[in-house]
């Protein structure tokens, strides 16, 4: 059969193919230029084939691919040291992967209460339209039906509430809590920001309980919404968190950040991985950082974003009856549609943009921090004329 597949099923792949990329472009094999708004799934943070991480990959390459964890790897002690200067964390470990810096994190976790003799203490409350991952225990964590579905019994350890409900999260407290997981934005769920008042409340829900507070950061970290990480516009920091996407640029990997209270249970033997932290991605890691803790990154992306958004309200007030809202913070914003969002995605590809559907009715835009100015003004076209090009379509149906 010509059209059968080697590969899994498991995607709904659009019939696009890409050869290169160049900044806020995708190159298709066709050479038609996308404007790229997804940045994978706010992966390529400084857009495509970035000189810096560019240099700082082939470096690397030409020196030392990988190394086990048997030894020390010079790349992962500048890297962590980096993070735990500009973050709440003392203590960092390298994943390949945000499912397994969850992993990671709710190990952490757990291996804390057992350390101070609470081996009860394993569950964990998350929050309605979350999304952690596709590992067993993330799913779990999620607790979407539809990724658990199938996959044999949910890993017990999980509950969860409304998102929001802030009298559920008390209610759900017990003896056997351990942590609250959270996303400061949910990404997958429909770019829903936790205000900053429910995350403070947490936070002093956690202190008074004994609890530990993780955060997801996987989505919404490493400058996505302006700050460095999105818990900063709360004032308050988590006693671990997940962290990867943006962090690689592109490169996989991720990292679990803890305080070295929260990581004390995580003694030799009790966690591992082949890859993570290994010397090419911990290369591309520290350029990154290079370039988003180099003055006035983070205040450009303030500024970008501001551009961006206003353009976005404009387009919510002059089409609404296709665009109900608009959301999210810096350059991790979702327009919640009146029509599914793949309808509203399909004409925004005919524009040769690229965004991301996600729960809720609403599409994401996720554009590399490293959009100008001009080109989010590039991305309010495309989106106004698919606007344009949906409302057309609907006005010849009814007429
Ligand atoms: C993407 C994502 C994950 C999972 O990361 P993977 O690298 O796909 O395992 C976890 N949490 C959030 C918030 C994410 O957006």
């Amino acid at each position: 059969m010509a059209d059968a597949t080697p590969l899994y099923d498991t995607y709904a792949r659009a019939p696009l193919r890409f050869e290169r990329g160049d900044g806020v472009w995708l190159i298709a094999e066709d050479g038609t230029r996308y404007l790229d708004f997804a940045a994978g799934i706010a992966v390529s943070s400084l857009g495509h084939s970035h000189p810096h991480l560019v240099a700082a990959l082939k470096g690397q390459a030409d020196k030392l691919w990988h190394l086990s964890n048997l030894y020390e790897v010079p790349g992962q002690e500048t890297l962590g040291r980096r993070l735990t200067q500009v973050t709440f964390a003392d203590k960092v470990f390298f994943t390949n992967s945000g499912a397994e810096a969850l992993e990671c994190a709710i190990k952490t976790a757990r291996r804390f209460h057992f350390a101070k003799g609470h081996p009860e203490k394993f569950h964990v409350i998350t929050f309605e339209g979350a999304f952690h991952g596709r590992t067993l225990a993330t799913i779990a964590a999620g607790g979407q039906a539809k990724y658990l579905e199938g996959f044999g019994p949910k890993v017990p350890g999980f509950l969860q509430v409304p998102f929001g409900d802030m009298q559920a999260v008390k209610d759900a407290i017990t003896e056997e809590t351990a942590a609250i997981l959270i996303e400061p934005v949910q990404g997958e769920g429909g770019i829903r920001p936790v205000p900053n008042a429910f995350l403070q409340e947490l936070r002093a829900l956690c202190d008074e309980y004994g609890l530990l507070l993780i955060l997801d950061e996987v989505q919404c970290g490493v400058g996505r919404t302006g700050k460095l990480f999105a818990h900063e516009w709360a004032g308050i920091t988590p006693d671990i968190m997940a962290v990867a996407k943006g962090i690689g640029g592109g490169f996989p990997f991720g990292a679990c950040l803890a305080t070295a209270e929260a990581a004390a249970g995580m003694v030799v033997g009790t966690h591992g991985t082949t890859y993570g932290g290994n010397p090419l991605a911990m290369a591309v890691g520290n350029a990154v950082l290079d370039v988003v803790l180099a003055d006035g990154f983070l205040e450009h992306v303030r500024d970008v974003a501001l551009v961006f958004r206003q353009g976005l309200a404009s387009l919510k007030d002059r089409y609404p009856d296709l665009v109900e809202e608009i959301r999210g913070e810096g350059l991790m914003l979702g327009v919640k549609t009146r029509i599914p969002p793949a309808e509203f995605l399909k004409a925004v590809r005919a524009e040769h943009m690229l965004a991301v559907p996600a729960g809720d009715n609403v599409l994401r835009l996720l554009p590399p921090l490293t959009t100008t100015a001009q080109e989010a003004r590039e991305g309010l076209a495309r989106l106004e004329r698919a606007a344009e090009r949906i409302t057309a379509a609907t006005e010849r149906k009814t007429a």
